[in-house]
């Protein structure tokens, strides 16, 4: 007689390899039933955006492949989480549910009320650590607290020893047969129509595992050793866009660590010129753990400052100011270029996060929340943990973040990093005949620079939106005005 079957609930770790949930199912002798849940209804205001749910269809595509190449079939559902477990436990007979952690606060809420119900109700439940090095509980510094800094975190990850080794492929599993329906990706997450807007995202990436493999290795091989300069120079290919892939948990940090460790052993004596690259390249990573530990204890994070004075912040309600900086037309080509390049391929590099960041935060003085907003709906990384703690980094209300009288100049900011002008001149097309020397400032060219290079400022590409000095007193003074306010009370 065969066995009832265990339910893989699928979430955040869209991936065969190194996935604790689908190895100790597959161990456990029974068939296995993969399921995935589109939990909208669950996640409330953070729905996942526009981009994310574009690169969710093709991993959840590509997820469903490599099961079927085992013999799977991937169970696709929507709705209220606890309502289509219900269904689905009763439809199969499932004597087991497994998963993955997440770490969204409406999800482990969520997550520990099933654990109970289906516990009471006699199946065997079990949650594994699929997505962080370490999970947030775990890193404590010496008095038992989770350090509120990220170098001391990165200290206290590190004095854990290593991180487990990445577990392969598990040994062929047996799949339970679905009889009902099945569920088409097709039609629960629909690709963009009229208009398609995907297309940059198309011709960028390649989501599922193998693309995150892939990723990984081209990295490892051409930027691993260069990380640590490389990575601010957004027109290099100097990082390893490995954001999405393990957002959506298509590769696991601890492959991506120990790839990291085992790749540097591999160049023997060379390893000395790039241990400080590929340390930098871990102590990203550990950012993003960071972040989510950030969430953990904080789990109103992406609505509300961690500096509480922050919440009497005078910000500026300015439409106007917010579509210029959404649609890239603020007259400031670096954010510009920034802002074009998310909307184009759902990323934008990170040096260049924080100037856009800055810029609309204190430039326009435009709630941080707003643009964390926008990150949300256009970003493939889109993540609720690492999004959250970085707005609030930029605007200075975060722990451990940049002060906020530390405001980027974004002509400064350009001509450093993109001294060329390679990485403006792509994604700006229509200034990119100006000479460097004001390519980060049209405003600056003589009339007849303009003219030769086909511009007229104000029709073919905006003048700037605000003044960068006005802006910078009037956000200083705003930010003084808070600290009085604050000395007073
Ligand atoms: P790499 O430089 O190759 O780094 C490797 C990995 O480390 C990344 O894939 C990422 O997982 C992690 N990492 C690197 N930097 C950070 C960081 N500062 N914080 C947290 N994790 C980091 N990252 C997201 O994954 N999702 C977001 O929604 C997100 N929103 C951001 C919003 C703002 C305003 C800013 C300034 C940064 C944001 N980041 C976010 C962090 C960072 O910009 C991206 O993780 C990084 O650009 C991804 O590119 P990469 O994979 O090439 O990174």
């Amino acid at each position: 007689m065969s066995l009832p079957p265990i339910l893989v609930w699928f979430r955040q770790d869209l991936r065969l390899t190194d996935n604790p949930a689908l190895a100790e199912a597959s161990a456990s002798g029974h068939p296995i039933l993969p399921l995935y849940i589109l939990d909208d209804e669950d996640a409330g205001a953070w729905k996942m955006g526009g981009a994310s749910r574009w690169w969710l269809h093709h991993s959840l595509k590509s997820l469903a492949k490599d099961l079927a190449q085992q013999g799977g079939n991937l169970l696709v559902r929507s709705g209220a989480a606890e309502t289509v477990l219900a269904e689905v436990i009763s439809e199969t007979g499932a004597v087991g549910l497994y998963w993955n952690r997440r770490y969204e606060p409406w999800a482990t809420d969520r997550d520990a009320r099933l654990k109970t119900r289906w516990k009471d109700a006699g199946l065997d439940v079990r949650s594994f650590n699929g997505a962080l090095l370490r999970e947030p509980w775990t890193v404590v510094g010496k008095n038992g607290s989770t350090p509120k800094v990220y170098t001391p975190y990165w200290r206290a990850l590190n004095a854990l020893g290593e991180p487990a080794d990445p577990a392969g492929q598990p040994a062929p599993a047996h799949y339970a047969a679905i009889t009902g329906e099945h569920g088409d990706i097709d039609t629960i997450l629909p690709l963009p129509s009229a208009p398609d807007w995907a297309g940059g995202l198309r011709d960028t990436w390649n989501p599922g595992e193998a693309g995150a493999h892939d990723r990984l290795a081209v990295f490892l091989d051409s930027a691993m050793g260069s990380y640590k300069d490389a990575r601010n120079f957004p027109a290099t290919p100097g990082v390893s866009r490995l954001s999405p892939h393990l957002h959506h948990g298509e590769i696991s940090p601890n492959r991506i660590w120990h790839a990291t460790r085992t790749k540097l052993a591999s160049l023997g004596a060379a390893a000395a010129g790039v241990e400080g690259s590929a340390e930098h390249f871990l102590k990203e990573l550990v950012w993003r753990e960071f972040s989510h530990a950030l969430l953990h204890n904080n789990p109103s994070l992406p609505e509300t400052p961690l500096r509480s004075e922050f919440e009497a912040f005078p910000w500026i309600d300015d439409d106007d100011g917010l579509r210029a900086w959404q649609r890239g037309q603020t007259g400031y080509p670096i954010v510009d270029a920034g802002m074009r390049e998310l909307w184009h391929t759902g990323y934008m590099h990170n040096r260049v996060r924080m100037i856009a960041a800055s810029f609309l935060i204190k430039d326009l003085m435009i709630h941080w929340r707003h643009g964390e907003a926008w990150f949300w709906d256009t970003l493939v990384d889109a993540d609720l943990a690492s999004n959250a703690a970085s707005w609030q980094w930029v605007a200075g209300c975060g722990a451990d973040a940049a002060p906020f009288f530390r405001i980027f100049n974004p002509v400064l900011q350009g001509e450093k990093f993109d001294p060329n002008g390679e990485y403006v001149r792509r994604w700006v097309p229509e200034i990119a005949r100006l000479p460097d020397r004001v390519l980060h400032k049209p405003w600056d060219a003589p009339a007849l620079v303009l003219r030769e290079a086909g511009i007229t400022l104000g029709e073919t590409y905006p003048v700037p939106i605000v003044d960068h000095a006005m802006a910078r007193d009037r956000a200083l003074s705003a930010f003084k005005s808070l600290k009085s306010d604050a000395a007073a009370a």
